[in-house]
């Protein structure tokens, strides 16, 4: 008798949970996505204990039809791609298929979805076990509570860091998604207080100022430059608005945050010397390409893509941040 043998589907679940849902700031992306995805206007992220006790993300997105939401939460099932063509072709922030099965493999989680306003489906997994479904009443839309999360694998509750850390983590990811979808209004709680609030009437700079507050966005240079492959548009801070970190170069690739070390290095070397050593601007900077030209199947969190014209932009960037305050500051 051999020793080889398919794991069982709980386990190739957690297995998958480890790549992509190290913490909870994991979840809040993976759900917020999918919402984005969902073309919801509004997202309301409700947090308790930095996401350790409860992350519950409410959107008025096109929800999931009932005969859907067990197949949802199977491991790769997803509504966003189907050929090879598609997977090349991406314009969706989510299409592995893996976070719902994935998050519902290491947590307790409940679903309540409806697709038309009317009837609404409720659904509540343990471990990835489908314990209970039934009907229910909400607007359209989908609300996922998860709850004690890694509470049956504690191996990895151990490496989450203190509940200041995770909630900063929760926090970053909200900033960013909320940059890259100007359009959609963002609100976090954490124990019943507002950390971000974004107006999701499309303008960057007053999303900025929802993030980074009004001074900080009303002083920023704002930049355009297209060419026939993509469009580059965004701010820069002046340089005496400075932070000690490169975290605040915030990058978006059609409507997809991304971390690209040549492209941030792009930003700061435009600034040149007027930067004092060890500062770093604050700068949004949204990115438009033809999807064929982004590889962004690199990364389990794809959060790293390959750019085919990624010399190019670098170029155009450090000649933009060049430009944003041309003489006097
Ligand atoms: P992916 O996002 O890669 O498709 P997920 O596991 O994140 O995979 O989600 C599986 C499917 O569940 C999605 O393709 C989508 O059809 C549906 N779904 C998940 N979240 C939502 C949501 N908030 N609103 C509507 N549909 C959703
Ligand atoms: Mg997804």
């Amino acid at each position: 008798m051999g020793l080889i043998h398919q794991l069982p589907v709980e386990l190739s679940n957690q297995i998958a949970a480890g790549e992509v849902i190290e913490r909870p700031a994991s979840v809040v992306k993976e759900l917020v996505e999918n919402s984005i995805d969902a073309q919801a206007t509004q997202v309301l992220i409700t947090v308790k204990q930095s996401g350790i006790k409860s992350i519950e993300i409410n959107d008025n997105g096109v929800g999931i039809a009932a005969d859907d939401v067990e197949i949802a939460f199977q491991p790769h099932t997803t509504s966003k791609i189907s050929t090879d063509h598609d997977l090349f072709n991406v314009k969706t922030l989510g299409f592995r298929g893996e976070a719902l099965a994935s998050i519902a493999s290491v947590s307790r989680l409940t679903v309540v979805t409806s697709t038309d306003g009317k009837s609404a489906v409720r659904a509540e997994f343990a471990g990835n076990t489908l314990l209970n479904k039934e009907t229910h009443a909400r607007s359209i839309g989908t609300t996922i509570k998860v709850e004690d999360l890694f509470f049956n694998t504690p191996a990895r509750l151990k490496y989450v860091k203190s509940l200041h850390t995770e909630l900063n983590k929760i926090v970053d990811i909200v900033d960013r998604l909320a940059m890259g979808h100007p359009e959609i209004s963002f609100r976090l709680i954490h124990e019943g207080k507002d950390i971000v609030w974004t107006s999701g009437n499309s303008n960057l700079q007053q999303t900025i100022a929802g993030i980074y507050g009004r001074t900080i966005a009303s002083h920023m240079m704002e930049f355009e430059n297209s060419d026939e492959d993509y469009t580059i548009k965004g701010y820069f801070s002046k340089p005496d608005t400075t932070r000690s970190n490169r975290s605040y170069i915030s990058l978006i690739l059609n409507g997809r945050y991304i971390r690209n070390y040549q492209l941030a290095n792009a930003v700061i070397r435009g600034y040149g010397s007027k930067l004092m050593v060890g500062r770093f601007p604050i700068a949004v900077i949204d990115i438009g390409l033809d999807p064929s030209l982004v590889d962004i199947n690199v990364h389990p969190t794809k959060q790293e893509v390959r750019l085919t014209n990624e010399g190019h932009i670098a170029i155009l960037l450090v000649k933009e941040s060049k430009l944003s305050y041309p003489h006097k500051i």
